[in-house]
């Protein structure tokens, strides 16, 4: 393993893993801290932990957990992905982690650069832009868990750290690795703990990601972890022939399990049920204590010998506000994820081996059912979304997809993309 990361969040760690396979890195992402001896063939390993929000301790031992798996299993270096918008308050965590990973290294300087150009994410003189607008203009000022009110990174990563918070600014980037990697050095020396680094392009990321080649630990959003494959590459410890993505053919039935109620989503449940038989899991049902998954089950075990099957929770805006009057938004979620969790395992008991999940909740309560704790990184639907293969027994192909991601063919786009 050359680089191990730790994601403070599912769909960011996804995101990451994603970003290091198109860069040439055959990636692996693990769901939690991996258990002491097990190991994982892969040149880079994201460990996906939930510890945006939990309180600083907590996050901060779970990152030093995943940080001694991925030392013990050989990484050279170390990566700790946060999301584009530094969602965070000041108690933490984006500082209290950063601060502890450097001690557990012996390293007392690192970067934090969450730009994301692509999504409209970019750091200029240290103050972070959500396309047109300041952060603390931008909607995440009203954000229920890390209102962002402050646009000025070396501030708010100041109040979460003990150290002293530096800026490169564009002036610099945009001279390119070696000036950046000089002023790397100048800030450390100041004695800076870490460098709010400006990036407004993809450039500027890539020459940001060289001029990290020879920090321990980098900090930021999947967009600076760019440049880093590139740097193994130089040093000639990257050296696979074949492609990144690739993964073992999987044999088996075929479905879809859609719980996103998402404006994607919603065409692309039209759009497959044009050409393949679907069912509808009715929350009302459920909420009747009818046995709706089973239903689902039986109605799939007879078609999935003939083809690919849609099972789906999708509906309207209107019609999901009219669910949830009457259940409550929580206990609607609930009931739904629960359901689709159910009709996961029993389509894999089925032999379903290649399974399209739409939602990203739905897709956590998949996967948590299915038993699935690692994933390698597979070839890309569209952009964002890749195939992965859970690494176990038996391998399920599975295209885990953020419900406003994908074109409207996404279902069927997917499932001709598998051998
Ligand atoms: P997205 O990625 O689009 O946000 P999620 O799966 O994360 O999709 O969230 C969708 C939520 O809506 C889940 O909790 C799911 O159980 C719930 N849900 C799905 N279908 C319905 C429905 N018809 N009525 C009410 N809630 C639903």
């Amino acid at each position: 393993m050359l680089l191990g990361c730790i994601a403070d969040d599912f769909t960011g760690a996804t995101d990451l893993a994603n970003t290091l396979v198109r860069q040439g890195m055959r990636t692996v992402l693990l769901l939690g801290v991996p258990a002491e001896g097990q190991a994982v063939d892969a040149d880079a390993v994201v460990v996906a932990l939930k510890s945006r929000t939990i309180p600083a301790g907590e996050a901060v031992d779970q990152s030093l957990a995943a940080l001694r798996w991925l030392r013990d299993n050989g990484a050279h270096q170390f990566f700790f992905k946060y999301c584009s918008t530094f969602d965070s308050t000041d108690d933490g965590n984006i500082g209290p982690v950063t601060e502890a990973l450097l001690d557990v290294l012996g390293k007392d300087f690192t970067i934090a650069c969450p730009a994301f150009p692509t999504t409209g994410r970019t750091i200029y003189l240290g103050h972070l832009f959500v396309g047109d607008l300041l952060l603390s203009d931008s909607s995440m000022r009203n954000h229920p868990l890390t209102p962002m009110t402050d646009s000025n990174l070396a501030h708010v990563l100041g109040r979460q750290t003990q150290g002293r918070i530096g800026l490169v600014a564009h002036r610099t980037v945009s001279h390119g690795a070696a000036a950046i990697a000089q002023e790397f050095d100048r800030l450390h020396g100041d004695g800076c703990v870490a460098a709010i680094v400006d990036a407004i392009d993809d450039g500027d990321l890539m020459a940001i990601g060289h001029a990290a080649a020879d920090l321990k630990l980098v900090t930021g959003g999947s967009g600076v972890a760019m440049g880093l494959p590139d740097n193994f590459r130089r040093a000639g410890l990257l050296t696979r022939a074949g492609a990144a993505d690739a993964l073992d053919p999987v044999d088996g039935l075929e479905a879809v399990i859609a719980g996103s109620c998402s404006a994607a989503t919603i065409g692309q449940v039209a759009e497959m049920g044009g050409v393949h038989p679907m069912f509808r899991v009715d929350p009302a049902a459920l909420a009747a204590g009818e046995d709706v998954a089973g239903a689902a089950l039986d109605w799939a075990t007879a078609k999935l010998a003939k083809g690919p099957v849609l099972i789906y929770s999708t509906d309207q805006p209107d019609a999901v506000v009219a669910v949830q009057g009457k259940l409550g938004r929580e206990e609607a979620g609930a009931l739904v994820e629960d359901a689709m969790a159910k009709i996961a395992r029993g389509l894999a008991d089925a032999g379903v081996r290649k399974l399209v999940v739409a939602g990203g909740e739905t897709s956590g309560a998949v996967v948590q059912a299915l038993g699935v704790t690692a994933l390698r990184i597979g070839p890309e639907i569209d952009p964002g979304v890749p195939w992965t293969q859970s690494l176990g027994d038996p391998p399920i192909a599975l295209a885990l997809k953020s419900g406003n991601f994908g074109a409207p063919d996404f279902f069927v786009k997917a499932l001709r993309m598998l051998p």
